[in-house]
């Protein structure tokens, strides 16, 4: 997408790029397992630097155990460290859920408030976790939550162009309606993790293919491994060579060369 497109230009090219997700993945959901608008806040608290697996593998016995904020708000630093441990940096995500756990005792009888101010205000929240939890648990549709996925996937496809998640986050806002903007966070984050790999995107088989910006795909296929062919050569080796062997041979064969030529490199690669 060009920098300089305008606004409708580029609200138009965001509309194409979630219709073509939300063919390509109609099962995309929010990855993480919980029964309450509580347990989402905390298994969102969790899922920082770590995968949403390993979240839903450790959440079923911290919510047996503190089902709620009120029994969270009693727990032993130490038993919460012993549960959560292998998510990652337990110490600071045991800070936080307590922290979280007790404002809510302390200032919203135990429930997650529904406004984004409020939600911000609580220990262990930031924007992302609340647009995560209203999102979700509540339909509102506050923001797009921008995590590393949608950070790497959103500029690859040429959505936005800066990597500040705050800017990320206005700038999709921006261009994408707001009833979107929840299913834009699924969309993404599902679409990064099944195909938009962060180091080997799977472009040649991406639903998304002619709406990526040139860039990410010249990318990818300076990325690919080299295959050897049937002459021992790699692709990368053999590839350059090709055209001007065939239009030597035949100058028809030398045109149709030169239709290829201008085809997306990783086109004939996925085989689409
Ligand atoms: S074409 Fe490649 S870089 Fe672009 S979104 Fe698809 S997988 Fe990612």
């Amino acid at each position: 997408m060009p920098q300089r497109s305008s606004l409708r230009a580029r609200r138009a090219h965001a509309r194409r790029v979630l219709d073509a997700l939300e063919r390509a993945h109609p099962e995309a959901r929010c990855a993480l397992d919980y029964r309450s608008p509580f347990q989402l806040a905390v298994a969102t608290v969790l899922s920082a630097q770590c995968t949403d697996e390993r979240v839903n593998m450790v959440t079923p016995g911290l919510f047996a155990r503190f089902p709620d904020a009120g029994a969270l708000a009693e727990a032993r630093t130490e038993d919460v460290e012993e549960i959560i441990r292998s998510t990652g940096f337990f110490r600071a995500k045991t800070r936080s859920l307590l922290g979280l756990a007790r404002g809510l005792v302390a200032r919203h009888r135990g429930e997650i408030p529904r406004e984004m101010a409020t939600l911000v205000k609580l220990p262990g929240i930031g924007r992302k976790t609340a647009n995560v939890v209203l999102g979700h648990a509540f339909d509102v549709n506050e923001g797009i939550a921008v995590d590393t996925h949608v950070l790497r996937v959103a500029n690859r496809i040429g959505l936005v162009d800066v990597e500040d998640p705050v800017k990320v986050e206005a700038h999709l806002m921006e261009l994408i309606p707001r009833e979107r903007w929840t299913r834009t966070t699924d969309l993404i984050i599902f679409h990064g993790r099944k195909v938009c790999d962060a180091r080997r995107p799977a472009c040649g088989t991406c639903p998304v293919f002619t709406l990526c910006g040139w860039e990410s795909r010249q990318a990818w296929a300076a990325s690919e491994p080299p295959a050897p062919n049937r002459r021992g050569r790699t692709t990368r080796e053999a590839s350059p060579r090709r055209p001007a062997a065939r239009a030597k041979r035949s100058p028809a064969r030398g045109r149709r060369k030169t239709t290829a030529a201008r085809r997306p490199r990783g086109r004939s690669r996925g085989g689409r």
